[in-house]
């Protein structure tokens, strides 16, 4: 290590993590990265399957990401990136309907005339809408009904909210269905209309590692299947992590752990940070890959209306990846966004696959189970963060109460959605204001490692 740097602990690799590292490292300081997975990517690793290399979680990026896109070439991975025109879907009432340019909006057969202009004239709405903050006040459902009506809300925001927030949708403010409208407009290119989305062959990681390699060439170290017992609070200040029963001593530690994660490993903190960080909540998600021999639908993601459906989509992404770079596979993920107290949650993986095949064969009946080369269940217990109406007040800052420790998670986001764009956006507010503090550190070297007697 070299002494004269600001020696840095980033704990968690995900995107965060390591876009985190990789600006701090750039900036001339000693970071170390711990993951206590035995992967970097959290949300966005991947799993193998006949030698190939998934998305545990389907990953898109848009071609409006331009965070992502610059982080790509930084990496050396752009030859890897490719960008297709995707197509969307709705299910209703056992059909498959088109969903994409404004036509299909018009046409779309489940709406009268009305519903389909009222709809239409929601999305417009939300483009000229400007200060999030006031929306932040209004309940989603109110907001949608006023445009929108009850016909057009029942068959298309009721069961995209319920897809997204399960039971928590009529809590949740205005604000989200508004970032969703922009983030979905900015993929639409000119006149055509058509998704514009981009892929790296073996996947997101491919970006993860692409920019972990440039991450060491700069020094950073990765430390895998390291999961931080405790960060070290030492009069009002963290002074170190604990990993293993052994206290590692550094300038700054930066936590981009899920909230209530962090709040367990802070026991020196003061009962009102930790109160805070328990109580943000986060949406889980059960998502079963689903591995076919042949193409399930056109579709990257079809929304389902039919609420009896466990799953609120299908998200083939081999319709957005060429199957050549996945052996030819069709991979479909099957979501489920379960809200904190899911009992979903604790279903066993057979349980699972027994439910969702059940809805799966009734969606598409001519498929045989001979086409499916396999079902894997992945699931995540913090992945979407539930920010009630009127609790702007509550969202933590990236400077904690505890001097030198810094956060960044999707929690704080708000009111952008937790993606890589905007994660790997928020990484630089907090290198900058860890660079902006570092200048007025004492420059005392840290103390060294000491052995903690447990
Ligand atoms: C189903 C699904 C679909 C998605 N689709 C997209 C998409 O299409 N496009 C897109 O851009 N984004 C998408 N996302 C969102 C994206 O995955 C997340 O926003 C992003 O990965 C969050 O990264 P993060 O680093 O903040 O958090 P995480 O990925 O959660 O990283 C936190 C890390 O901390 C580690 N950790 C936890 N505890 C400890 C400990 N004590 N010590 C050490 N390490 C610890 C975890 O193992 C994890 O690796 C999707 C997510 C899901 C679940």
């Amino acid at each position: 290590m070299d002494q004269t740097k600001k020696q840095i602990a980033v704990i968690g690799g995900g995107i965060m993590g390591v876009a985190l590292a990789y600006k701090l490292a750039q900036q001339g300081m000693q970071v170390d990265v711990y993951e206590r997975g035995d992967n970097l990517g959290g949300l966005a690793g991947y799993m193998l399957y006949d030698g190939v290399r998934m998305d545990r979680f389907y990953h898109t990026i848009l071609s409006s990401d331009t965070m992502m896109q610059s982080l790509m070439e930084e990496s050396g991975v752009e030859n890897k990136r490719h960008f297709t025109a995707t197509k969307q879907g709705f299910y209703d009432n056992g059909k498959l309907y088109d969903f994409n340019t404004p036509l299909d909006f018009m046409m779309f057969p489940p709406l009268n005339l009305i519903q389909r202009f009222r709809l239409g004239l929601q999305v417009i709405y939300a483009q000229f809408e400007s200060d999030w903050r006031k929306m932040d006040s209004v309940p989603v459902e109110k907001w949608l009904l006023k445009v929108s009506g009850r016909g057009a809300y029942n068959k298309v925001w009721k069961p995209l909210l319920r897809a997204k927030f399960d039971t928590t949708a009529e809590s949740v403010p205005a604000t989200y269905i508004w970032s969703r409208l922009k983030r979905m407009m900015g993929t639409r290119s000119g006149v055509t209309s058509k998704e514009m989305m981009c892929y790296l062959e073996n996947g997101y990681y491919t970006l993860i590692e692409g920019l972990a390699q440039k991450c060491e060439a700069l020094g950073v170290k990765f430390h895998l299947k390291a999961p931080i017992e405790e960060i070290v609070i030492e009069n009002g200040r963290a002074t170190g992590i604990k990993l293993a029963g052994t206290v590692l001593p550094y300038d700054a530690v930066i936590s981009t752990l899920a909230s209530p994660i962090l709040g367990g490993i802070i026991p020196q903190a003061s009962q009102s940070f930790r109160d805070l960080l328990a109580k943000q909540q986060y949406l889980g998600v059960m998502c079963p890959l689903v591995i076919l021999k042949k193409q399930l639908v056109p579709y990257y993601v079809v929304n389902i209306t039919d609420e009896s459906i466990p799953f609120t989509a299908v998200v083939e992404t081999t319709n957005l990846i060429d199957p050549q770079y996945v052996k030819d596979y069709h991979i479909v993920y099957l979501p489920k966004y379960l809200a904190p107290d899911s009992p979903i949650a604790n279903w066993s993986d057979e349980q699972v696959k027994t439910e969702w095949m059940k809805y799966f064969h009734q969606m598409f009946p001519d498929f045989k189970d001979s086409d499916i080369a396999a079902f894997i269940v992945q699931r995540a217990k913090f992945v979407e963060p539930i920010r009630p109406m009127n609790t702007l007040n509550e969202i933590p800052t990236i400077q904690t109460p505890v001097d030198r420790l810094y956060m960044g998670n999707t929690v704080m986001i708000y009111p952008d959605l937790g993606n890589g764009e905007s994660v790997t956006r928020f990484a630089m507010k907090v290198v900058d204001q860890l660079v902006a503090d570092a200048r007025n550190w004492q420059t005392e070297k840290p103390a060294p490692v000491q052995k903690v007697v447990t």
